[in-house]
């Protein structure tokens, strides 16, 4: 019999071991700066200049974090590595998953990467790391270079829609998992999140890695409440010895 098809929902607190803050956890910048979430929403950014230019800083800070890939998205890559049928789909935009060794090609990013820089006009793709270069040079909001076009960095800002070939991915890998374990997320964000009742009504076994508790608890066959860091290594030793 082949190993089982596992699949990894990683949410923001995977990332929060690598020093990247949580915006809607309770210590989130969305608590205690309301005003924040307008640099992340697609209206806002598109329509003002100011909005931009705080959003390009705010970008800039975050990669001036240098986050690595923690315990968590290496013990994901080493499960991979050992044989076993891996693919993660991720809330997050850091690219940590890739950085920490899991093939690009088995990682969907429902929300998109940051570091990635998309023209909202004519679509053109560059580096997050070439228009920091230009927003510390001095061009507090700098357009495409093809176009004229606004740049923005290729997330899913609110007020977008997800990618519609990721997101069918993304819903592919769930229905077709043996193992569905969702990790550092509350499970709160739709479509996203019903991805995990989508698993475990295909028959996956549903895992729920997370601090708190999360609308699919009842749903799983295992709740773990450990620290991520340490638990999910764990647990994905154990799956991989089968
Ligand atoms: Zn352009």
């Amino acid at each position: 019999m082949g190993k089982p098809l596992v699949a990894v929902f990683s949410g923001a607190g995977m990332s929060t071991d690598s020093g990247i803050p949580d915006y809607r956890g309770p210590q989130g910048l969305w608590r205690r700066e309301p005003d924040a979430e307008k640099l992340v929403t697609y209206e806002y950014y598109m329509a003002d200049p100011e909005i931009r230019r705080r959003s390009w800083l705010m970008r800039a800070e975050l990669a001036a974090l240098g986050a690595r890939p923690n315990a968590a998205h290496l013990a994901v890559a080493a499960l991979e590595r050992g044989g076993t049928p891996v693919r993660v789909i991720t809330q997050n935009v850091d690219g940590l998953h890739q950085l920490a060794g899991t093939p690009a090609r088995k990682v969907f990013e429902l929300h998109g990467t940051a570091r990635s820089v998309v023209c909202t006009d004519c679509h053109a793709r560059s580096g997050m790391d070439e228009a920091l270069a230009r927003v510390a040079a001095g061009e507090p909001d700098p357009a495409c270079r093809a176009c004229g076009g606004i740049l923005k960095a290729a997330t899913v800002m609110f007020g977008q829609r997800l990618d519609p070939v990721v997101l069918g991915q993304a819903m592919a890998v769930a229905k077709g998992c043996q193992v569905f374990i969702a990790v550092g997320s509350t499970l709160q964000v739709q479509p996203a999140a019903s991805l995990a009742g989508m698993a475990a009504e295909a028959g996956a076994r549903l895992i729920i890695v997370n601090a708190e508790e999360t609308p699919y608890d009842s749903l799983a066959d295992e709740v773990v409440r450990e620290p991520i860091g340490t638990a999910l290594p764990a647990l994905l030793t154990r799956i991989a010895a089968g």
